[in-house]
C-alpha cells in the first residue's frame, strides 16, 4: 500500500457506528491519522476517547500472527486441516450438536454470514451463538413480539427532532458517547428539550438530565406499565393508532392497571421513587408527542429484560408514537455489529436473513444455500451452549474474537468448561486472551483496520469497514478462515468467495428470496444491493436498510401507517407482569452488584489497553459505593475490597460516592486475568436469564461486600 492515502472507514467500537476517515500516513510502520467522517450520518465528524484513539492500538505488539497447534507455530495448510479434521471427525462421532461457534459482535457481517452457513447448512446444527447475546437479545425478542420482525423503527435523527427523551436503562455519555453529545448539542439549541434519566446510578449522562428516576433496580416494567395505565386513566391513548395497527391492547392495559401499578402512588413504592418524580415523567410523556425512549443493556440484561422492552415498546404503540420524526422507542446496540450479525443469523434462535426456524423457512434457506445438512431446529444460547461444553455434550467449539473467560457471566465456569474441552479453536487477533490460553487450534485473524466488510449500526445503517492496511505476519480474514476450513470439511463449492464482496451480495441475495407476501415478508431485506459490483462494493455510501425494490435508497423510519411484520401486519402490545431480578438478596448476600462499561475502555480491554491515553481514565478495577455502606463497612476511599457471590471472587478499590445508591453496588466489565489477576468480575455474575431471549443478568446479583 502507497502512504497518504485516505479511506473512510467505521469505528471498531459500540454501536453508534461512527465513521471515521484514516489517512495512511506510512504504510510500513502502519502509522495512521484518524478524524470523525463529516460525511458519515451516525457523527458528523466526532469521534469520541476511544474512536479518537484508534490509530494508537495498530501496533502489532502482542498480535496473533501466526497458526498455532498447542502452542507451536504451524502452517496454515497443518492449522485448517486440523480444525476441519475435529470439527467433521466430531460431528460424525457424535452427531452435529456436539459442535458449536461461538461468534463475537466485532465480526463483520460477512464473516458471520459464513460462519452461519457453515455450521446451520453444512454441520447441520444451530449451535452458532454470539456475545450478542449477552448485550441485545432482549431488546430482539422484545422486537420480534411487538413488530413481527426484529426491527428498530426509527433513527438518531429522531434524537435530534424529539421534545422528550428518555434514556434508561443506558449511561450514554460512556457507552454511546457520539449519541449523546447529538442529544447535548440538540438540547443547548432547543433548551425547551426534555432529558429524562432512568438508572439506579447518578451517571455522567445525568448531567443533561431534566429530571433522574433512580429507580430501584429491575424495576422498569413497573415504572412503565405504571405509564401506560396512567395514559389510559387521562384519555392520553391514541385509539386510532390502536385500532388501525395494533392488536392486544386489552389485555396489555388490563395487566397494567394491576394493583402494583394501578396508580402514581403504587408505582412510587415499587419503583423506589418520589410520586412527584413519577408524576414529573407521567404528565411530560402525556404532554409530548415527539417523545423517543431509547434503552440499552439496564434494560436488556435482565432475568425479564424481554418485557421490559415491551413494556417501553406498549406505551410507544398505545400513543402512536413510532415511525413519525421524533418519536419511537430506540434500542441502542452495544457492539460495532451486533445488528449485522442479528441480519445473518448469528444468533442460535434465528435461522439467516432474520427467518425463524419454521420448516418453510429450514427448506428455503438450505435451498438456496444448496446445503447438505440443515439444522432444522434452534441450538443453544450462550449460557446453554457453554454448559454444554462444561457437561460435555459439546465436544467442539469454535470461538472467533470474543474472550468469554472474561466476559460470560459465572466466568469460571466457562473456564473450567473450556479447560476440559478437548477441541477448543479459537481465531483472533490477539495471542494472549483469558480465553486464548485454552485452544488446541489458534487461528490469526485480521484486525480493526485490516479487514474489510460491513457493520450495520443501531439504527440500521450498513457501513463499509475498510482495510487501512495490508494484513500483518499471517494473519488472516474471518470469512476466508472459515471458509478454508469449510473447502477441506468438503464443502468446497458454496464457499468458493473472492473476497467479501461475493459474501455480501450472496447475503444480500437471499435477504429478499422469496420475500413476498404470500411467502414469507421479512423485514431484513437488502435486495436491492445484490447487484453491486466490485466496484460499487467497495463505494459504498452508508445506506440504512431495507433497501429493496420498494425502498432503493433505504428508509430512515418505519412503521409510520402500520405495516408491521406479523401475520395480521399489526403490531402486538403485550400484557406485561414485571418481574423483580431473580437473584434474591439475604442476608449473606445483601448487595446488589451491576456491571458496566467506562468511557474509555471496550470489552476486555485487547484494544484499548495499548492506548496509553485511554487507560489513564480508570487504570483498575473499581467497585462504587454508597458512603453510607462505606462507613457501616469500615471502608476508605481506595481501600481494597474483596466481592464475592454465589459464583465467584473478585478484589477491586473502593470507590466511594453518593452515585451510587445504598446497597448497590457497580464494577466494570473491562478487566481480564491478563491486567488484574483479580479484577474479572464476569466470575460474579449470576447466569440466570430471561426465559424468551436467554441474556444474562449481568445488572443484578446478589454479592457480599468484604475487607481484603
Ligand atoms: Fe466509536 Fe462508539 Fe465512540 Fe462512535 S461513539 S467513536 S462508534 S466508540
Amino acid at each position: 500500500m502507497t502512504s497518504n492515502r485516505t479511506l473512510h472507514t467505521t469505528c471498531a467500537y459500540c454501536g453508534v457506528g461512527c465513521g471515521i476517515q484514516a489517512v495512511v500516513t506510512d504504510a510500513a510502520t502502519r502509522q495512521i491519522h484518524i478524524q470523525g467522517d463529516r460525511n458519515h450520518p451516525a457523527n458528523f465528524g466526532r469521534l469520541c476517547s476511544k474512536g479518537a484513539a484508534l490509530a494508537e492500538t495498530l501496533t502489532l505488539h502482542g498480535r496473533l500472527l501466526n497458526p498455532e497447534i498447542n502452542g507451536e507455530t504451524v502452517s496454515w495448510d497443518a492449522a485448517l486441516d486440523l480444525a476441519a479434521e475435529t470439527l467433521s471427525a466430531t460431528a460424525r462421532e457424535h452427531g452435529p450438536e456436539s459442535v458449536a461457534f461461538y461468534l463475537s459482535g466485532q465480526l463483520l457481517t460477512e464473516d458471520y454470514y459464513v460462519a452461519n452457513k457453515l455450521m446451520k447448512g453444512f454441520i447441520g446444527s444451530a449451535n452458532v451463538d454470539t456475545n450478542s447475546r449477552l448485550c441485545m437479545s432482549s431488546s430482539v425478542a422484545g422486537h420480534k413480539r411487538a413488530f413481527g420482525a426484529d426491527v428498530v423503527p426509527g433513527c438518531y435523527e429522531d434524537l435530534e427532532q424529539a421534545d422528550l427523551i428518555i434514556l434508561t436503562g443506558s449511561n450514554t455519555a460512556w457507552c454511546h458517547p457520539i449519541l449523546y453529545q447529538r442529544i447535548k448539542a440538540a438540547k443547548q439549541q432547543r433548551p425547551q428539550m426534555k432529558v429524562v434519566v432512568i438508572d439506579p446510578r447518578r451517571t455522567a449522562t445525568c448531567d443533561i438530565a431534566d429530571l433522574h428516576l433512580p429507580l430501584q433496580p429491575g424495576s422498569d416494567a413497573w415504572l412503565f406499565n405504571g405509564l401506560l395505565a396512567y395514559l389510559a386513566r387521562l384519555g392520553a391513548l391514541d385509539y386510532e393508532y390502536l385500532e388501525q395497527h395494533t392488536e392486544g391492547f386489552g389485555v396489555a392495559i388490563k395487566a397494567a392497571r394491576a394493583a402494583e401499578t394501578a396508580d402514581i402512588p403504587s408505582v412510587a413504592r415499587h419503583c423506589g421513587l418520589k410520586e412527584g418524580e413519577v408524576a414529573a415523567f407521567y404528565d411530560w410523556f402525556r404532554k409530548t408527542p415527539k417523545t423517543v425512549t431509547a434503552y440499552s443493556q439496564g434494560v436488556n440484561q435482565s432475568s425479564s429484560g424481554s418485557d421490559k422492552v415491551n413494556a417501553i415498546i406498549n406505551c410507544h404503540l398505545a400513543t402512536g408514537r413510532i415511525g413519525q420524526p421524533g418519536m419511537g422507542p430506540l434500542s441502542l446496540t452495544g457492539q460495532p455489529n451486533a445488528m449485522g450479525g442479528r441480519e445473518v443469523g448469528g444468533l442460535a434462535n434465528q435461522l439467516a436473513a432474520h427467518m425463524d426456524f419454521t420448516s418453510d423457512n429450514v427448506e428455503r434457506v438450505g435451498r438456496f444455500w444448496n446445503a447438505t445438512r440443515m439444522a432444522s431446529q434452534p441450538g443453544l444460547k450462550a449460557v446453554d451452549l457453554f454448559d454444554a461444553v462444561a457437561d460435555g455434550r459439546i465436544k467442539a467449539i469454535w470461538i472467533m474474537g470474543t474472550n468469554p473467560v472474561v466476559s460470560m457471566p459465572d466466568a469460571d465456569k466457562v473456564a473450567q468448561a473450556l479447560s476440559r474441552c478437548e477441541n477448543v479453536i479459537i481465531s483472533d487477533c490477539i495471542r494472549r486472551t483469558d480465553t486464548t490460553e485454552y485452544a488446541n487450534i489458534l487461528l490469526p485473524a485480521l484486525g480493526w483496520g485490516e479487514k474489510d466488510g460491513t457493520v450495520t449500526n443501531s439504527e440500521r445503517r450498513i457501513s463499509r469497514q475498510r482495510a487501512l492496511l495490508t494484513p500483518p505476519g499471517h494473519a488472516k480474514p474471518d470469512w476466508w478462515i472459515i471458509s478454508a476450513v469449510a473447502q477441506r470439511m468438503g464443502f468446497g463449492a458454496a464457499f468458493n468467495y473472492r473476497n467479501s464482496r461475493d459474501i455480501f451480495i450472496e447475503h444480500a441475495a437471499l435477504s429478499g428470496f422469496e420475500n413476498t407476501p404470500e411467502q414469507t415478508l421479512r423485514a431484513f431485506d437488502i435486495s436491492a444491493l445484490e447487484i453491486l459490483t466490485d466496484a460499487e462494493y467497495d463505494a459504498l455510501e452508508p445506506i440504512q436498510w431495507p433497501v429493496n425494490a420498494a425502498t432503493p435508497q433505504g428508509a430512515a423510519r418505519l412503521f409510520q401507517d402500520g405495516g408491521y411484520y406479523s401475520p395480521s401486519r399489526k403490531a402486538l402490545l403485550s400484557p406485561i407482569t414485571p418481574q423483580p431480578p431473580r437473584g434474591k438478596l439475604d442476608e449473606n448476600y445483601s448487595f446488589a452488584l451491576n456491571t458496566g462499561r467506562i468511557r474509555d475502555q471496550w470489552h476486555t480491554m485487547t484494544r484499548t489497553a495499548l492506548a496509553p491515553q485511554l487507560n489513564a481514565h480508570i487504570s483498575e478495577p473499581y467497585c462504587d459505593m454508597h458512603p453510607q455502606d462505606a462507613e457501616r463497612l469500615g471502608f476508605e476511599q481506595n481501600d481494597l475490597v474483596r466481592i464475592r457471590s454465589r459464583h465467584g471472587v473478585m478484589i477491586a478499590r473502593a470507590h466511594i460516592t453518593d452515585e451510587q445508591a445504598p446497597g448497590q453496588l457497580f464494577v466494570p466489565m473491562h478487566w481480564t486475568a491478563q491486567y488484574s489477576a483479580v479484577g474479572r468480575v464476569g466470575a460474579l455474575v449470576n447466569p440466570v436469564t430471561d426465559p424468551y431471549s436467554g441474556q444474562p443478568e449481568s445488572k443484578h446479583t446478589p454479592v457480599a461486600l468484604e475487607r481484603f
